[in-house]
């Protein structure tokens, strides 16, 4: 099979939303010939005015496809896309590449791999961090999962989506590294919220817990760059009101598939659970569309702290 570069290479995309329409749009931009499929058709419709081709099904879209990418809210409708007699596998061309791009739960990734491997496709998870900033942009960071030659030939295509692309391992790896990640991430933004509001009780300036943690030992993307109260990191989602960034509801999803993993594996992970607690209360009423540093205010608020 010849290298997937833009010219001469088709490129399906299922799923074309808050992530995967402007990831199809910058795969056009750069010439590939997309075909994408979305069951909103409005979703479609905006894909077209962004140069890509719309279908009106998986059928017509993946027809022919050198690459199939999706990405798509869960594992479920992830498997049933590929399922069935409409479905991506039987539809997709001898050889193609399948590039799952949404965040799934580990298992439904290996097995979406297996089925596609059975019907002599190639398969990769491919996660992707940077939200829809990053997909606009074409910086995201990719955790990719899948046999090594697999993930190199789908190299072109990310490095147009992404500013890096990790191989994780085999199938599942990205997707496992991906949950691993945001369950660090999750406990990191409540360890950060929780050391501001003690030094807001303990009578400290914000700056001055930011000018030394953000260089010392407490340093973390949670602090540095998305920093929950406002003031020290001017473009932190706590200066405007937490707009996301990061979405509550979409980090609760990541944590439930993460706790989901945890249960079955039986690991000890207390803070784990307790983050997931966290982000399921915030994920009830307005706090959930907010970024999910908002954890600050909550903590603030049971705190008697006044803003
Ligand atoms: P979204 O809901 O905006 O997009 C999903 C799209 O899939 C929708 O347009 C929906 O209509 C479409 N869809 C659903 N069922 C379909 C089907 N059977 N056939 C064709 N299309 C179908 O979600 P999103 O924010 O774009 O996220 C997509 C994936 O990326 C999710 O798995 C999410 O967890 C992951 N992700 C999102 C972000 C983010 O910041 N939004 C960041 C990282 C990862």
């Amino acid at each position: 099979m010849s290298a997937l570069t833009p010219d001469g290479t088709t490129v399906a995309f299922v799923g074309l939303g808050h992530m995967g329409g402007p990831m199809a749009a910058n795969l056009a931009k750069a010439g590939y010939a997309v075909r994408g499929f979305d069951v909103v058709p409005e979703a479609v419709a905006k894909a077209e005015e962004a140069g890509v081709t719309g279908a009106a099904s998986i059928a017509e879209a993946v027809a022919g496809a050198d690459v199939v990418m999706t990405s798509l809210p869960n594992g479920a409708l992830l498997l049933g896309c590929y399922r069935g007699e409409d479905g991506i596998l039987a539809h997709a061309q001898p050889g193609a590449l399948l590039v799952d791009t949404s965040t799934v739960d580990v298992d439904d990734a290996r097995a979406a791999a297996d089925e596609a491997r059975a019907a002599g496709l190639r398969a990769l998870d491919a996660p992707v961090s940077g939200g829809v900033v990053g997909a606009e942009a074409g910086t995201l960071a990719f955790m990719v999962g899948g046999p090594e030659a697999d993930v190199e030939a789908a190299r072109p295509v990310l490095d147009v989506l992404g500013a890096r692309a990790v191989r994780c391992g085999d199938s599942g790896a990205g997707q496992a590294v991906k949950l691993c990640n945001n369950m660090l991430l999750a406990i990191h933004q409540i360890g950060v919220a929780e050391a501001f509001a003690l030094a807001e009780k303990l009578g400290v300036e914000d700056q001055a817990l930011y000018d030394v943690s953000s260089v010392a030992t407490g340093q973390c993307w949670a602090l540095n760059v998305n920093c929950p109260v406002p003031g020290p990191v001017p473009t932190s989602p706590a200066n405007r009101e937490y707009q996301p960034g990061f979405a509550v509801s979409l980090m609760n999803k990541d944590l439930g598939l993460a706790l989901a993993a945890v249960e079955k594996t039986g690991v000890h992970a207390e803070l784990g659970r307790h983050a997931g607690e966290v982000y399921r209360a915030l994920n009830e009423g307005e706090t959930a569309g907010k970024d999910f540093s908002v954890v600050y205010r909550a903590i603030a608020e049971r705190s008697g702290i006044e803003r």
